[in-house]
């Protein structure tokens, strides 16, 4: 079987699917690897690396499975062909045409999104590697646009208070944004809907922020709010937010818009020089005043909502991604075969189209 790995083509990414390390693991199954001429320039990984570890330079296009980050634009589904097998970020609940003009093609898609968050898949769980780069990214942007310290220092000026930071919506990205805040001295709060959470951002040496609202919905996401719950979390935290001097704001709800956290009075009521990072600007951003992509000053505060973070560290999010490809890759490569048994749970959950379904 051959893996191909093209170079990828949307705008400022800058990962590569597979890296020369896992190139290894995938020959020991039998696997042939055939990477683009400059597949992993973005991440400043040379042709030759790939070569050395065993991989050919040609058209990734004609491999039998295809490993992308992102999914193809459509000139790139116009190059696959019927019984071939595709594994990336494929989109689905958010783009679903892309998985319609798959099915069309007689493609067999696997949706590194649609990876069920259980422990036996967690090597292959590349929300989470990548949501850890994009938490610990966005705090230092925060730190980079913030006009004070994040740690508390004592000079011989003067001594200086640590910054507060506050961490709405502590996933996987929450998470690694509350660890990255306080080793860089910050003292941190963490907030989220599902109580469960509670008990990590405490681990992590923060303050944990209860509103009351207990939102957990199902796969250990969170649902949606009421109107009325949105309402009144929207009032507690736009008194809650004045006291601090940076937010990190990371709440989603699968295939649905970001919920709106933080109001224009909430960012109104900050102190200036404050920073707000939304990490949800793909999904519409948390914040009213956000502008997905860009940095805004607003009632003295700097709002930034940077895209596609990951791709701002492109050599770990790389490997990091390399590695979640390869462990799903290993659950159906044998002996230069690909044979992948649909009645596994990983494998039939994050399958999002099959060749025999047709068009
Ligand atoms: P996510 O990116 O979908 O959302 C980020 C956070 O935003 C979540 O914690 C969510 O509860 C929160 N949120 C949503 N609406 C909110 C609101 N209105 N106000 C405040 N916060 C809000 O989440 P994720 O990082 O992908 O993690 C989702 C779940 O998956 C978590 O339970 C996580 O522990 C679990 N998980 C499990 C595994 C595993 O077992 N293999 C691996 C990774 C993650």
């Amino acid at each position: 079987v051959t893996i191909g790995v093209p170079r990828e083509t949307r705008a400022g990414e800058r990962r590569v699917a597979l890296v020369p390390k896992v190139l290894g693991k995938l020959s020991a199954r039998g696997a042939t690897v055939v990477v683009e001429a400059g597949a992993g320039a973005g991440a400043l990984i040379p042709d030759e690396e790939y070569t050395a570890a065993g991989a050919e330079i040609g058209d990734p296009w004609a491999a039998d499975v295809v490993a992308v980050v992102n999914a193809p634009s459509e000139e790139q589904i116009g190059r696959l062909r019927s019984g071939q097998v595709l594994i990336g970020f494929l989109s689905p609940l958010t783009d679903p045409q892309i998985v319609q003009k798959l099915r069309g093609a007689g493609v067999t898609g696997f949706a590194m999104e649609s990876i069920p968050r259980i422990s036996r898949a967690q090597g292959m769980d590349a929300l989470s590697s990548q949501a850890n780069v994009a938490g610990y990214k966005a705090v230092l942007a925060a730190a980079e646009h913030s006009t004070r310290f994040f740690p508390m220092l004592t000079t011989a000026a003067g001594t200086v208070k640590p910054a507060t930071a506050l961490v709405l919506g502590v996933g996987v990205a929450g998470l690694q944004a509350l660890a990255t805040a306080k080793r860089l001295g910050a003292r941190t709060t963490g907030y989220d809907v599902r109580p469960e959470v509670a008990d990590q951002v405490r681990s992590l040496g923060a303050q944990w922020l209860d509103l009351g609202i207990d939102a957990a919905g199902e796969g250990g996401y969170a649902r949606e709010l009421t109107d009325d719950e949105r309402a009144q979390q929207q009032q507690a935290l736009e008194e809650a937010i004045t006291g601090f001097d940076v937010v990190v704001t990371t709440a989603l709800v699968p295939g649905r818009q970001a919920p709106r956290l933080v109001s224009a009075a909430a960012v109104e009521g900050m102190r200036p020089g404050s920073v707000i990072v939304d990490m949800a600007g793909e999904a519409g951003g948390n914040c009213e005043l956000t502008e997905p992509g860009e940095t805004v000053v607003r009632h003295d505060v700097t709002i930034v909502s940077p895209l596609n973070l990951p791709a701002a560290m492109p050599e770990h999010a790389s490997e990091l991604y390399a590695r979640n490809i390869t462990s799903l890759l290993e659950l159906m490569l044998a002996d230069g075969e690909l044979t992948p048994d649909f009645s596994d749970e990983v494998l039939a959950r994050s399958c999002v189209t099959r060749e025999e379904e047709g068009s």
